[in-house]
């Protein structure tokens, strides 16, 4: 069940939508050569797929990518029409969907490309397809070597339009760029190995968010930024190269606060158990929420400016923490779990820390049920 905000559930997600913009803006003028491809999957890493992927194309994205059919959907059902992608792959029997909403669909596998050229003949369609070259990451793609043999099988197939070829890094985060280089280069060779052979792909890209930022050489036709649009950098160092807007505040209301004597067992299992007077206070958010269990007796959160500790274990609704030390506390009081509060902030970045996961992770994981609040400017 999803919450909405006329219910005034406490804890909700306002997403900036200025902050948004200005970062698609900052990327679009940092590859001014390349069309940009806004990576809004899962849900827009969080922040809602249908009213960010509308965002993006009001501040100049040329394409939106997904990663589900039913994201395709939904966007193309809000009126999005600008060339939508699904950057995974699909089994075949999602083709009929796929093709009558018009969705570019990353092809890899021979089967599914016969049964999207059947469809579409039977829709008396054309399916734009994007080949997917597999040049080090191991997980969708074809493999170099036998590229041009399933080009034979599949590149003249009746009512298929070649307009892409792409890869996906598998190390470029890491700034790895002995092995980014390699498979750059391995993709290259690709492409110029099937254009000898007479397969031409018009539209060339390669990278996310980290080539974006720091490989202007590996940009090529087009980039596809995901979690950079929505103010972060997949790794620190990154950080100087542009700077952009974290978009989304995650914030909530304390539902009781109370002391407690020295000690007291708090919450399941008593992982924590006080060593003096303390005041505790309860946050309604869990990980139900998709805020990570792993951040029991681990992560902070903002009160009255100030930082304070999650205590115990994180239990489905709601989470403890300790605010022992912050003056004036009270029932009601803003809680601020991501963003800024006074003069502290807290990003996704120390999140993932905490909960040793990556800030994909910990945005991408808030679940429908955190109301979404859009913030114009
Ligand atoms: C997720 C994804 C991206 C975006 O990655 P970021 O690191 O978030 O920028 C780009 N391309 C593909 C194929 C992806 O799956």
């Amino acid at each position: 069940m999803q919450h909405t905000l006329v219910y005034h559930h406490p804890t909700i997600a306002e997403i900036s939508m200025a902050a948004f913009s200005e970062n698609i803006c900052k990327l679009k003028e940092h590859a001014p050569r390349a069309s940009m491809l806004a990576v809004i999957k899962t849900n827009a890493y969080g922040h809602g797929v249908v009213p960010m992927g509308e965002a993006a194309v009001a501040s100049g994205a040329e394409r939106l990518g997904v990663t589900t059919v039913e994201e395709g959907v939904m966007l193309r059902e809000h009126g999005l029409l600008v060339p939508i992608h699904i950057l995974s792959s699909i089994v075949p029997e999602q083709a009929e969907v796929a093709i009558t909403y018009d969705l570019t669909i990353s092809v890899s596998s021979v089967t599914l490309a016969k049964r999207l050229s059947d469809e579409a003949i039977h829709q008396a369609k054309i399916a734009i397809v994007h080949l997917k070259v597999d040049t080090g990451l191991h997980r969708f793609g074809v493999e170099p070597k036998q590229i041009t043999s399933f080009c034979k099988t599949t590149y003249h197939l009746p009512n298929l339009e070649w307009e892409g070829i792409y890869t996906h890094f598998s190390r470029a985060d890491d700034g790895d760029w002995e092995q980014t280089e390699k498979e750059f280069a391995l993709f290259q060779q690709t492409v110029i190995q099937l254009q000898q052979s007479g397969y031409h792909f018009p539209l060339q890209h390669a990278g996310g968010s980290s080539i974006t930022l720091e490989r202007k050489d590996m940009h090529l036709d087009m980039v596809r930024p995901g979690v950079a649009l929505f103010g972060y950098t997949p790794d620190i160092r990154q950080e100087k190269k542009l700077s952009l807007k974290p978009v989304m505040t995650l914030k909530s209301r304390l539902l009781q606060v109370r002391e407690i004597p020295p000690g007291t067992p708090v919450g399941y299992s008593g992982s924590y158990v006080s060593s003096s007077v303390e005041k505790i206070a309860v946050v309604p958010i869990g990980h139900g929420d998709g805020y990570k269990r792993a951040l029991s007796n681990k992560g902070e959160m903002l009160v009255r400016g100030k930082r304070a500790k999650i205590i115990g274990t994180i239990s489905l609704d709601q989470t403890l923490i300790n605010v022992t030390d912050i003056s004036d506390v009270k029932e009601g009081d803003e809680v601020v779990l991501l963003g800024e509060q006074g003069k502290e902030r807290i990003g996704a970045r120390e999140i993932a820390k905490w909960a040793g996961s990556n800030i994909d992770e910990i945005l991408a994981s808030l679940t429908e049920r955190i109301p979404r609040k859009y913030i114009e400017n």
